[in-house]
C-alpha cells in the first residue's frame, strides 16, 4: 500500500544464505514495496556477497539495506518483516546467526532509541557488522545512529576488504556493449 508523504524513516538491514540467496534478497525488495501497509520503499543499497558471521560451516550470505517510509508503529512493523521473512520460507531453529533463506532486521526507526519486548532499536549490531554499515553508508552517507553517531565515523573502522558487490541484472550486458 502506499503512504502519502511523512511518516518515519526506517532502515531495514536484509540477508540470506540458504537457497537463492540474490534472489530472495531481490525479492524482499519487491515485498517490502508491496507487502506492507502504510509503507512505502523509498531506497535500497546494492547487494554484497559476505563471509557468515558465527558459525563459519555455512554458506556465504547476501546481504544489503533498504529505507521504508512508514506509517506504522516500530511493533507492527516488526511483525511485517516477520511476516515477509516467513513467506519467503524462513523456518526458525533457534540457531543465533545460523543459515536462513531470509533475515530482515529493523536498523533504525528514525531517531527512536527503543527498548521494547523482542525488540531494540537501533539494532544491537550495526556498529560491528561492516555489511551493514557500508551498504548504509552507500544508501545515507549523512545518516546519524541514535546513541552512536554519524554513520560516517561508524565506517571508518571498515576496509570492506570482505565484501564483494553482486552485479546488478544487466550490468553485465551493458559492460559488453560499452566495450563494442
Ligand atoms: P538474528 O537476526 O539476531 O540472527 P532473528 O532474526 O531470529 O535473529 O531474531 C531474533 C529476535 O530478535 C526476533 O524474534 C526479534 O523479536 C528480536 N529483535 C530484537 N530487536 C530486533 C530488531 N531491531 N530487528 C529485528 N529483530 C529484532
Ligand atoms: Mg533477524
Amino acid at each position: 500500500m502506499t503512504a502519502t508523504g511523512g511518516g518515519v524513516h526506517a532502515y531495514i538491514g536484509i540477508g540470506a544464505n540458504l537457497g537463492d540467496p540474490e534472489a530472495q534478497v531481490r525479492e524482499s525488495f519487491v515485498r517490502l514495496a508491496r507487502d506492507l501497509p502504510q509503507t512505502r520503499l523509498t531506497g535500497r543499497s546494492r547487494l554484497f556477497r559476505n563471509p557468515p558471521m558465527g558459525p563459519q560451516d555455512q554458506p556465504d550470505y547476501v546481504n544489503a539495506v533498504a529505507r521504508l517510509q512508514t506509517h506504522l508503529p516500530p511493533l507492527e512493523l516488526l511483525d511485517g518483516l516477520q511476516a515477509i521473512e516467513c513467506a519467503c520460507g524462513r523456518e526458525r531453529d533457534g540457531t543465533r546467526w545460523g543459515p536462513r533463506r531470509l533475515d530482515l532486521d529493523l536498523l533504525l526507526f528514525g531517531d527512536q532509541q527503543l527498548e521494547l519486548p523482542g525488540l531494540q532499536v537501533p539494532h544491537a549490531g550495526i556498529a560491528e557488522r561492516d555489511f551493514v554499515v557500508l551498504p548504509l553508508l552507500e544508501l545515507a552517507p549523512g545518516l546519524r545512529v541514535p546513541g552512536l553517531g554519524s554513520l560516517e565515523q561508524l565506517a571508518q573502522r571498515f576496509d570492506g576488504a570482505g565484501l564483494l558487490p553482486v552485479m546488478e541484472p544487466g550490468e553485465a550486458v551493458a559492460t559488453a556493449e560499452g566495450r563494442g
